[in-house]
């Protein structure tokens, strides 16, 4: 059989058998989905043959880049030693021994208890009972409310879907859930209108905190929020808006979660997003880059002030997941934290290959169906415009970014597509002459695009 004739008989029985996350299987049948068969450093090979330049990471996760053989023989020898022991009652192992430490010492000062769970969304939920229970603890119950915003992603469990702030989903399922709330997204570039991107930071921070006041922050446990929006379509939020919601925060008790699942592990070129943006959180929700993808692994960051009142005047937390510190997923995280360290990667990130790909992506934004280009760290983003000056859309029947994605695809480049929003965050290994690939390819993109939209 050729390989041809073999990629179609997979994509036949992928389409009849498998349904997929976050796909319309129905579509599915006559196109079939792609296939990618292997992987190295920034490159994916796909069943048809073609080399594609990885600029997702896989989906945010692969900060290390891909075939990482230091990781796979990490995780080998960790399962010849132990396959599996859990961490429930009164258990615990080597792996998970060193990962605590490791991460007490990469994480902000604050942080120095890890909880581990099996994903991002895992590690929402786990934070909404653990926030509850603080309060609690405390002796105000009453404080259960979470904000949240609109546009962001925290995962697809019950209570991260309903932090999320995607009608799409909310429709699936009767979401969200009673007591959380959504404050408006930072999203300047639709917006934003007249304002300067600073101007608008302050707005929308002062109407989160009306909303807050609203409600009576007596009633709220806390509020959560990505430092930078990634699933939302890479929104960078002006550089007013955290400082003043995380001061506000603090002055009503309010704890406030980072959810570092895309942000955290060097993306942004600090250890963590929320250092980037200079706040304290109370919590973090860790996955993703934490194994940078090679094993499922969540965890959750719990400061010592939340931390104390749990130990000191908590019960047993009746909680945890079969797979909370899987030894294997300790394993390939101590390898990835390791190979951050010796390879400098977030120190790359931060000073070579971050600043070097902004120049060149920004230039993006000088094509006439490009309304703005944004990137920090390693994640960026354009936006498609009908009419640059007025910040106007398409209409989501022209499917502006859903042919972008596609032609990206054809020519060698992933990248995602948030509505007309193109986004891109590919893995922190990135040479120079890889951010000039990519750039290029982003670039051919926006032509065949435009070209399309005549
Ligand atoms: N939080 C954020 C910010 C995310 O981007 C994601 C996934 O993309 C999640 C949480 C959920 O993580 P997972 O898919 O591992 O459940």
């Amino acid at each position: 059989m050729s390989i041809l004739n073999n990629t179609r008989e997979l994509q036949r029985i992928d389409a009849a058998h498998h349904l997929h996350p976050f796909t319309n299987t129905r579509e599915l049948n006559g196109r079939g989905a792609r296939i990618i068969t292997s992987a190295k450093g920034v490159y994916l090979n796909d069943a048809d043959g073609n080399r594609i330049l990885d600029g997702m990471s896989g989906l945010w996760c692969v900060n290390v880049g891909h075939g990482r053989k230091e990781i796979v023989s990490a995780v080998a020898n960790q399962m010849e030693q132990l396959t599996f022991y859990n961490t429930f009652f009164n258990t615990t192992h080597p792996p998970v021994i060193e990962l605590s430490r490791l991460l007490s010492e990469v994480t902000p000062p604050q942080f120095n208890y890890f909880h581990f769970t099996g994903s991002g969304s895992d590690s929402n939920d786990t934070i909404f009972r653990m926030a509850r229970y603080y309060w609690e603890l405390e002796g105000k119950p009453e404080k259960s409310i979470f904000i949240s915003r609109r546009g962001a992603y925290h995962g697809s469990t019950v209570v991260a879907a309903s932090f999320g702030g995607f009608n799409s989903m909310h429709k699936q399922g009767g979401l969200p859930i009673d007591g959380i709330y959504h404050a408006p997204s930072p999203d300047w570039w639709s917006n934003g209108g007249d304002l300067s991107p600073e101007e608008f930071g302050r707005k929308v921070a002062a109407q989160t905190l009306a909303l807050i006041d609203g409600i009576g922050a007596h009633r709220i446990a806390a509020m959560i929020g990505e430092p930078i929006m990634g699933a939302g379509g890479v929104i960078i939020p002006p550089k007013t808006y955290w400082p003043i919601i995380a001061q506000g925060l603090k002055e009503r008790d309010i704890l406030f979660i980072s959810d570092e699942v895309i942000c955290g592990f060097g993306r942004t070129g600090q250890w963590f997003g929320c250092e980037f943006m200079g706040t304290e959180p109370d919590f973090m929700t860790m996955a993703k880059g934490i194994t940078s993808g090679y094993v499922p692994m969540g965890a959750v960051a719990v400061s010592d002030r939340v931390a104390k009142v749990l130990i000191e005047k908590g019960d047993e937390f009746t909680h945890g997941y079969t797979y909370s510190g899987h030894p294997a997923a300790c394993a390939a995280s101590i390898a990835t934290i390791g190979i951050m360290r010796s390879e400098k990667l977030v120190e790359h990130v931060r000073e070579d290959v971050g600043p070097y790909l902004k120049e060149k992506w920004l230039t993006l934004a000088d094509h006439p169906m490009v309304g703005e280009a944004v990137m920090e760290g390693l994640i960026g983003a354009f936006q498609f415009t009908s009419n640059k000056s007025a910040r106007a859309g398409f209409p989501e029947a022209a499917k502006i970014g859903f042919t972008a994605r596609e032609h990206s695809f054809q020519n060698g480049l992933v990248m995602r597509a948030v509505g007309d929003r193109m986004v891109i965050a590919p893995p922190l290994t990135l040479t120079r002459a890889e951010a000039d690939d990519l750039v290029e390819k982003a670039a051919r993109v926006t032509d065949l695009t435009y070209a399309y939209a005549k």
